[in-house]
């Protein structure tokens, strides 16, 4: 993020003010902060959900406004927190971020995403089509199978904006194990943060307010600053008031 403004449609403040940043390969950036300090609108400009209004966004040190969108997309995975899945197989909605990816591919992503449990009660395994009768999924498991989709794809930049808020917490430790072994090797993470146990997997943490990066560091650096981040971290002991 090159010195990015944006500010919505209609809009009269900013969602975002001259926020610059780098995540190199291989490093995981929390964005963490008060409701409405900016974050979700962060993450969606690398996708293009938006375009900036002033400054860049680039990838691979390219402005992402000037790269063909289809080999943008090939390089990004997203889940976000809504992420729904499709009325199809569990096996097409994990391959739909890559078609060419094999049977034993897609099943490997589902075991990195904690998935088994799910694909255990289901009568065709991963060839049941859901959203139909009897095979619908509760919103931690749709979001578990949205993560394999993302893994599959074996992105360099995977962006988790509150991707496993319905996902109970020893489950969310053994997906971010996997998620570890993905950065591990080159891949860009950020990660909008809502929980403390998502921050123990990050580099570094930025900490956006009013649209403003105002802190960053680690969570023991940002303790000792005492300053938004120690505040919203002793309050409440997670991030979004
Ligand atoms: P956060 O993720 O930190 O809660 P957001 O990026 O969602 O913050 O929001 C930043 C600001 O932009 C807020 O003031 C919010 O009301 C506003 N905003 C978010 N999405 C939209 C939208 N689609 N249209 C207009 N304003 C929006």
């Amino acid at each position: 993020f090159r010195d990015v403004s944006f500010t919505y449609d209609g809009a009269e403040t900013p969602a975002l003010s001259h926020v610059s940043f780098t995540v190199e390969p291989g490093q995981t950036v929390a964005l963490v902060g008060p409701s409405g300090g900016g974050k979700t609108t962060a993450a969606s400009l690398i996708p293009r959900f938006w375009d900036v209004s002033s400054g860049a966004v680039l990838v691979g040190g390219v402005d992402v406004r000037d790269m063909d969108p289809h080999a943008l997309m090939d390089q990004i995975a997203f889940v976000f927190q809504n992420s729904r899945l499709f009325k199809t197989s569990i096996l097409e909605n994990v391959r739909a971020a890559r078609p060419e990816a094999t049977r034993e591919q897609v099943l490997a992503a589902l075991m990195a995403a904690q998935c088994g449990d799910i694909l255990e009660k289901l009568p065709k395994g991963m060839d049941t089509v859901i959203g139909t009768e009897g095979t619908y999924l509760s919103g931690g498991e749709q979001q578990r199978v949205s993560i394999a989709r993302a893994l599959v794809k074996r992105p360099r930049i995977l962006i988790l904006d509150d991707a496993l808020s319905a996902v109970d917490a020893k489950t969310e430790q053994d997906i971010w194990q996997s998620l570890r072994g993905v950065f591990a090797g080159g891949t860009s993470g950020i990660v909008v943060a809502h929980r403390v146990s998502a921050l123990q997997n990050c580099d570094e943490i930025l900490v956006l307010e009013r649209g403003r990066i105002v802190e960053h560091g680690t969570h023991e650096q940002l303790m000792a600053l005492g300053g938004v981040y120690h505040s919203l971290y002793s309050m409440y002991g997670a991030f979004d008031g």
